[in-house]
């Protein structure tokens, strides 16, 4: 089924110069960039962005790093996107992500993990219309 999901390279990502080695992933991996943009989130957009986690101990922590620096935001789309994303990115804490994942090779810490990935279809359909309008997708 074709789907799509959304990703974000985290602000520990664009820092370090990863936004093509991991874009290339995506698109090694055979999943398209439906649309995409980089951008500077203000705390605002954080928290709503994250507000399924607003019980959870890390979240003004998480808010924070994903406002420590731009970050960018990635529609994905192909045959099962929102799983082949989640394969893609690894485990949530690198040190237990498989090998050849992008938290795995690239990922800080557990926090600063590089990456975002939409976890089911009913979210992916919320975080992509939260960030980006019917005219940006295509
Ligand atoms: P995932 O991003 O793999 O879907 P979660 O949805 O559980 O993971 O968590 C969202 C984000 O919150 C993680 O990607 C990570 O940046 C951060 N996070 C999760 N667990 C922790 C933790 N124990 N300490 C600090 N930050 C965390
Ligand atoms: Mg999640």
């Amino acid at each position: 089924m074709i789907e799509q999901t959304l990703s974000i390279i985290k602000p520990d990502g664009a820092q370090r110069n990863l936004i093509g080695k991991i874009v290339s992933r995506f698109e090694e991996a055979g999943l398209r960039i439906a649309a995409m943009k980089k951008k500077q989130l203000s705390k605002q957009e954080a928290e709503g962005f994250y507000a399924v986690h607003k019980a959870r101990p890390f979240y003004g922590e998480l808010v924070q790093m994903m406002t420590g620096g731009p970050v960018v935001i990635i529609v994905l789309e192909g045959e099962n996107a929102i799983a082949r994303n989640r394969e893609l990115m690894g485990a949530t804490d690198p040190a237990k992500a498989d090998k050849g994942t992008i938290r795995k090779d690239f990922a800080k810490s557990i926090g600063e993990n590089t990456v975002h990935g939409s976890d089911s279809k009913e979210n992916a359909a919320t975080e992509i219309n939260y960030f980006f309008s019917a005219t940006e997708l295509s």
